[in-house]
């Protein structure tokens, strides 16, 4: 194990950082600006296959906007997205209603409807995107939700649930379609060690139990080590470190070990 100002990584033991498949996600020289805020610099990466990716990087740095690229709900100013071999950045609605449904997305803040049961939260993107039976749907949403470990709470109204259960319905929410990859933005803010854990153990546990690909963001330095198969770094729209995060504490890079540092 590497340890650093009481965030241990360990290589290997704890989990095996899994190599990439094909790359299913890709941005090539993508800027972004909000007015005079440049927020995306010629950023190039690609995401491979069955790997989760966690990107890192200070609060406002672009991460969120990053993500929000990847499934057509911001477009690039300059610059290319593809996912699965298709560009979505020029893509038009209804294809993009179909890409949507491959890619899972857990929003930073838990996003359900409050007037609705858990049961009926997992179940509206099946209600929205397929012509299942109802019969068919609560089969699928008693599976999702026995898959996050919230078997029997179906009938439960979203007031009733702790923060950390709302997370697990969202993230059955957004596997309910049967996704090729999630994104995740900053799964486990808010949550207190042992619920982040829980979550965390979820996103390790979908993505190679089912195979799919994540990508993570977070700027909690515990979290990413637990859960990544690649780290990246962002720092001012830019990628400044990519690698294991092993890597991240072996580096001289000054930027990369005073972010890590920090974060400790
Ligand atoms: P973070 O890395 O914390 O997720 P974001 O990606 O959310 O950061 O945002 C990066 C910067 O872009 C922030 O300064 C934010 O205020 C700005 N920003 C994000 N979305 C928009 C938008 N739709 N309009 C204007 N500014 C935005
Ligand atoms: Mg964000």
């Amino acid at each position: 194990p590497t340890e650093v100002v009481g965030v241990t990584c360990t290589a290997g033991g704890q989990r095996i950082r899994r190599e990439g498949g094909q790359p299913l996600i890709q941005l090539r020289n993508v800027s972004k600006s909000f007015g005079a805020l440049n927020v995306l610099r010629d950023l190039s990466i690609e995401i491979y296959e069955g790997q989760s990716t966690v990107i890192i990087g200070p609060s406002g740095t672009g991460k969120s906007v990053l993500l929000k690229h990847i499934v057509g709900l911001l477009q690039p100013d300059t610059g290319e997205v593809w996912f699965g071999g298709q560009r979505v950045d020029t893509m038009a609605p209804e294809d993009l209603v179909e890409i949507r449904k491959r890619i899972g997305f857990l929003f930073q803040m838990s996003a359900l409807f409050d007037s609705l049961t858990v049961g009926e939260n997992v179940a509206f993107p099946l209600v929205e995107h397929t012509t299942l039976t109802r019969p068919d749907r609560e089969e699928r949403v008693d599976r999702v939700l026995r898959m996050v470990g919230l078997s029997g709470l179906q009938a439960k109204m979203p007031a009733q649930l702790s923060g950390g259960q709302k997370k697990r319905v969202s993230l059955a929410r957004s596997i309910v379609l049967g996704p090729e990859a999630v994104m995740y933005d900053e799964p486990t803010t808010g949550l207190d060690p042992i619920r982040s854990d829980l979550i965390n153990e979820l996103i390790v546990g979908l993505s190679t139990r089912l195979g799919i690909t994540s990508v993570i963001v977070t700027h909690d330095m515990v979290s990413a080590c637990k859960i990544a198969d690649r780290m990246v770094l962002i720092y001012d729209g830019k990628i400044v470190h990519d690698g294991t995060p092993e890597s991240f504490w072996k580096t001289d890079d000054e930027l990369v070990r005073r972010f890590v540092h920090g974060q400790a």
